[in-house]
């Protein structure tokens, strides 16, 4: 069976409950109305009652008997009366002959129905000196009371009717209206889990649980775009920056087979682990990039001395800048202390490094320093090199991925490094500007927040 849908569903359910109240409504009026006109009718016959037996103890005291004549006046027109003595005789009256065979119930108001009239009917014992006399019997005609009470009974059920169908058409309207912004959510997600991933619902100004919805569907939405893009870029990077070192280690392991020469075979080697050891980097690097979100996820931060970081990286990158007669000078002040993953940071200041020395020229130098500006609460990295140094034509671009200045000039670099440096410093909520002067030298200056 279709499930019915929501729309119906809140329609049914409050109809009813309308339906139920309404009725309700009307029911309890109706019973109240009729409680109060009875207990009129009550409260006047036990008068009237009283009155009577007043009046037959003044009649059974001058011994009149027989029936009281209609111009007598005795009791109004609609109002009957019959004296019974003891011997349950009558006295005196004024009454229809069907309302004398009614049985006696003394000080009980009993409704009677004959010839389609209502009468309420009481019976009540007269005493005189304490003796009891006769009974009077009172009937009165409340009809027009009864057929009151059943107009008000049908005019309210007639009433009951067109108002439930105007509520349930509106609510079914309002309900559509109320409703359609999650039509609308349904239909965008469709769109987007079928590949449309630039869709997004129109937002509402709205502050209610439905705008912060939909801002909360847009904000998951350019999320999950992010993440595939970035994987899509990750893929796309990857597969090319990784088929030009593939093709060299392919044309060189082929031409070292056929040579057949230990030593070529060797060099071949060499460059194949070098090869392969830049790829494995660069993937690496691609990768921290492109789970941009994650890695901030994943950093273990831990208050660290920047000083003795960057004194150990110094010592163990000396070795390779000697191959190019670099001197690398640390000059770093002590207890520079801040928020860092240490792993993360690592490669950070090996990634600058590297480019100095790649970048310095023979018997160059390139010096670390590092220092707390206390002004701003901040420590400050300098990587200072007298290296080819960058046209500041090309400075803007050099943080961008895949961005070398001269491509014939870093052969071996994917243009990576920079972009990973300027992506871990904004992870520490650092900071990284480059003062560079071609032929003279570069100096990046970084600036991590103090812990402490
Ligand atoms: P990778 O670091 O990914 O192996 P790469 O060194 O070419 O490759 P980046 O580190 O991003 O890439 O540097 C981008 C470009 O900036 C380099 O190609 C280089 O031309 C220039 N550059 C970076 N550092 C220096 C420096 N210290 N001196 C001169 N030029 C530099
Ligand atoms: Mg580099």
């Amino acid at each position: 069976m279709k499930k019915m849908s929501i729309r119906t569903r809140i329609t049914l359910w409050y109809t009813a409950m309308l339906m139920i109240f309404l009725y309700l409504g009307v029911a309890g009026s109706y019973n109240a109305t009729r409680h109060i006109l009875i207990k009129q009718h009550e409260d006047g016959m036990r008068k009237g009652a009283h009155i009577l037996s007043e009046r037959f103890i003044a009649l059974n005291n001058h011994d009149r008997l027989g029936r009281f004549d209609k111009d007598e006046k005795l009791a109004p027109k609609d109002f009957n009366f019959i004296f019974f003595n003891n011997q349950n005789e009558i006295t005196h009256g004024q009454y229809e002959e069907w309302m004398v065979d009614l049985p006696q119930e003394i000080d009980q108001i009993r409704m009677v129905e004959h010839d389609g009239q209502n009468w309420a009917c009481f019976d009540s014992a007269v005493y005189q000196n304490g003796q009891k006399i006769g009974v009077t019997r009172s009937l009165i005609d409340i009809t027009s009371t009864f057929q009151l009470l059943q107009e008000m009974q049908q005019r309210g059920i007639i009433a009951i009717i067109p108002s439930l169908l105007l509520s349930a058409l509106g609510g079914f309207f309002i309900t559509r209206w109320a409703l359609k912004p999650i039509k609308n959510i349904a239909k965008i997600a469709k769109e987007i889990g079928d590949g449309n991933l630039n869709k997004r619902i129109e937002l509402v100004t709205a502050k209610d649980e439905l705008g912060e919805l939909l801002n909360e569907f847009n904000h998951m939405a350019d999320n999950v775009q992010n993440v595939i893009e970035r994987e899509q870029q990750f893929s796309s990077d990857a597969s090319h920056e990784i088929r030009t070192p593939l093709a060299v280690i392919i044309t060189n392991a082929e031409y070292a087979i056929q040579s057949h020469d230990l030593e070529t075979c060797t060099q071949t080697l060499e460059l194949i682990v070098n090869k392969s050891q830049q790829m494995q980097q660069m993937l690496s690097q691609l990768l921290t990039l492109a789970r941009g979100h994650e890695q901030a996820q994943a950093m273990e931060l831990e208050q660290l001395d920047i000083s003795n970081i960057i004194t150990d990286i110094v010592e163990e990158r000396s070795m390779r800048a000697q191959e190019k007669q670099i001197t690398i000078k640390a000059d770093a002040e002590h207890n520079v202390i801040a928020n860092i993953d240490l792993m993360l940071f690592t490669r950070m200041i090996t990634n600058l490094l590297d480019n100095a020395v790649q970048y310095g020229r023979v018997g160059g130098h390139v010096n670390l320093s590092v220092y707390r500006d206390l002004t701003h609460h901040q420590a400050v990295i300098l990587v200072v090199d007298d290296g080819i140094g960058i046209d500041s034509d090309q400075l803007p671009f050099i943080f961008n991925r895949f961005y070398r200045v001269d491509k014939s000039r870093s052969q071996a670099g994917s243009g990576l490094g920079l972009s990973f440096v300027d992506f871990i410093i904004k992870l520490h909520k650092g900071n990284i500007s480059v003062d560079s002067h071609v032929g003279k030298g570069t100096c990046f200056k970084i600036t991590l927040p103090l812990s402490s």
